[in-house]
């Protein structure tokens, strides 16, 4: 497993909750809400109601990915049982030749790919087979890459050669069949068969009455099943159904169904408007936006074709400027969860879905190994730690779906979801946040991320044919002092001089750099940008700084970074931004939270921006950077990172204070 080891320091903590709290506590979740039942009844081994949107499948994939994952570093015999029961279960759930979907073989046994665009077959199939990757490459085991790659040969027996009507509805089988075709390079099938789903995308004649045909037959089918399950509640009166916690209503715009359709019969929703080299506009649902821009941007990777990639940066640029919260977080329009237009970005409505956050994660990852470009590394940096990282509890028990920066007391933390696709992303994208840190290229070993970690024997050819061999050790202060350590040792044997990249992130005024000791690298100050984009979120590229060396054991970069406080404003064409401002410090959004300032309203209090300092408070939230200010009228606010609010029970909060 290529990646580096987190070991210490803030990261380290999180990644611990997420191994030794929330893993299991999903799986909890899991078992109590039918979701883990439903394939015991379709392995035969259990008498039940199949409980659960017909995509339930998918939260268990997506555990059993985020197990595998953590397995690797935490190999506790207490998850390995868990994981080997749920794959014993598939193996015995899975139909003899490859299918595997339980809403269907349970309640229309004989009945498979149906209405593609809403009912998720093919996205359940693809997470099922992204858990069979990851189990494989974590434990070298290949059970679960062996049902996976079953359900994939499935796929493309039953959808090579079809038309543009057989693509999915929810992108997420593209991204699988490109991982599993780069575990088993020899068969391209994977690959075509990718390229065939995003090439024929948007492409559908009559979509809009292909969508109403299958909208019709979802809803008696939808209908059939509550029947089964009245008619099966009424026998079983011993079956006690999930309860879920109350959940969050969250407030919406009042034409929200209208915009609902009309999204959706124009493709947009689904991302099936146009053909993908025309997709230039974020729009739609995010999450399905964000998981087919980063297959699209696998597939230019895997088959080199750049003609993919003008739209790519595009759609990017666009979402970066006018459709993107200052958070990072994207999707605007709760009943779309998804896009709306340009500078549509009321704080209180945002979606902003987690899920849709660690998708634009997935996509800036792609887009950095594609183009070398540092702006991408910069926006995963400023989506982990804002509009991903807010999504768990410090306690890893408690998750937010939507992630709105301005809120009444409607949202708070629970404990699930009737839809709970995001506890189970966060938790496999942690565990495999080591893969996200390091890059190699000739003759270069550039750093993304400044997360403490260890990168161990990393090779890749240098320059001049050689081979790069070295041990990384980096220590880092973010994201509450802005100082880096790393330590290189290359392999005797095998030393080459290479290129180290170190990124410069654009939200330091400073960054200096020092080789054993000496200075060799110092910005000039980097002010307040002089073009803003909608969100207040900083456009200007960051780019990588070069550091060439014929590296020694021992050797020691050190990276400093100024870290003020600053202020960020919307774009005037933002509504209700007037005389506000976001602040932030390093690569962190604050907020104000009711629970800290009792004395004050949030929502009208005025900041004396001078005021603000930052303080250091260990009893805080498990430690923090604070900032500490003042109102106007004299009276103290305090600021936490906005990724840490709804801790304390519910509260109201803000990142827009006016000034
Ligand atoms: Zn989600």
């Amino acid at each position: 497993m290529r990646r580096a080891t987190i070991h210490r320091d803030y990261w380290h903590t999180r990644l611990e909750i997420n191994a030794r709290q929330a893993i299991f506590h999903q799986w909890d979740q899991l078992e109590r809400s039918g979701c883990i039942e439903n394939f015991r009844i379709a392995a035969g081994k259990a008498d039940g109601f199949r409980e659960g949107w017909f995509f339930a499948d998918s939260d268990a994939y997506k555990w059993l990915e985020a197990a595998s994952r953590i397995w690797y570093s935490h190999p506790e015999p207490r998850l390995a049982i868990l994981m080997d029961s749920l794959i014993n279960l598939l193996t015995h759930a899975q139909m003899p030749d490859g299918y595997l979907f339980t809403y269907n073989q349970i309640h229309f046994p004989g009945v498979r790919w149906q209405n593609l665009q809403i009912e998720h077959e093919l996205y359940c199939h693809g997470h099922l087979i992204e858990a069979g990757v990851s189990h494989f490459v974590a434990t070298g085991r290949t059970d679960l890459l062996a049902i996976a790659r079953g359900a994939a040969d499935r796929i493309v027996a039953d959808f090579r050669g079809k038309s543009a009507a057989y693509t999915p509805g929810h992108e997420e089988i593209e991204i699988a069949l490109l991982r599993l075709h780069q575990v088993s390079q020899d068969d391209l099938v994977y690959l075509e068969l990718a390229r065939q789903f995003i090439e024929q995308r948007g492409r559908t004649p009559h979509f809009a009455l292909s969508l109403l045909q299958q909208n019709r037959r979802v809803g008696r089918r939808r209908k059939l099943v509550q029947e089964k399950r009245r008619e099966y509640l009424a026998g079983h009166p011993e079956f006690k159904p999930f309860q879920l916690p109350p959940g969050n209503h969250s407030p919406k715009q009042f034409n929200t169904p209208l915009r609902w359709y009309a999204s959706a019969l124009s493709g947009k929703y689904f991302q099936q408007h146009v053909p993908v080299r025309k997709q230039t506009v974020p729009v739609g649902h995010s999450v399905r936006f964000g998981y087919l821009e980063t297959a699209v941007s696998l597939l230019a990777r895997e088959n080199g074709d750049r003609t993919l990639i003008p739209a790519l940066e595009q759609a990017w640029e666009r979402m970066v400027t006018r459709r993107m919260y200052v958070t990072g977080g994207i999707g605007s329009v709760p009943g779309l969860e998804g896009f709306g237009n340009d500078d549509e970005l009321d704080p209180e409505y945002a979606y902003a879905e987690t899920c849709a956050a660690l998708a634009s994660l997935f996509w800036n990852w792609e887009m950095a190994q594609l183009t070398g470009e540092a702006k991408y590394s910069e926006l995963f940096e400023w989506q982990l730690y804002n509009a991903v990282a807010v999504g768990m509890g410090l306690d890893g028990t408690t998750y937010l779906y939507n992630n709105p920066l301005a809120c009444h007391g409607e949202v708070s933390r629970q404990t699930w979801y009737g839809v709970p696709c995001c506890p189970s992303n966060l938790s496999r994208t942690w565990a495999d946040l080591g893969r996200y840190i390091y890059s190699t290229a000739l003759g270069k070993l550039r750093i993304h991320q400044y997360i403490s970690s260890e990168l161990c024997n990393e090779t890749s050819l240098g320059e001049d044919g050689g081979t790069i061999s070295a041990n990384v050790m980096l220590e880092s202060g973010l994201p509450w002092e802005g100082y880096t350590r790393i330590k290189i040792a290359p392999n005797p044997d095998q030393a080459v001089p290479f290129e180290l990249q170190l990124r410069q992130p654009v939200w330091a005024s400073e960054m200096r750099v020092l080789l054993n000791g000496k200075p060799i690298f110092t910005t000039s100050g980097n002010t307040d940008p002089k073009e803003a984009t909608s969100s207040g979120y900083d456009p200007r590229p960051a780019v990588f700084i070069p550091i060439c060396h014929a590296w020694d054991s021992g050797d020691e970069v050190e990276v400093e970074f100024d870290m003020p406080i600053r202020l960020r404003r919307a774009h005037p064409r933002v509504r209700g931004h007037r005389d506000k401002v976001a602040v932030t410090r390093g690569p962190l959004v604050y907020c104000l939270e009711s629970v800290d300032n009792p004395d004050v309203d949030i929502f009208t209090t005025r900041l004396n921006p001078v005021t603000l300092e930052p303080v250091f408070d260990s009893s805080m939230l498990s430690g923090i950077f604070k900032l500490q200010g003042k109102t106007k009228e004299g009276t103290s606010l305090t600021f936490i990172p906005y990724f840490l609010w709804g801790n304390r029970g519910a509260s109201q909060m803000t990142v827009w204070v006016n000034t």
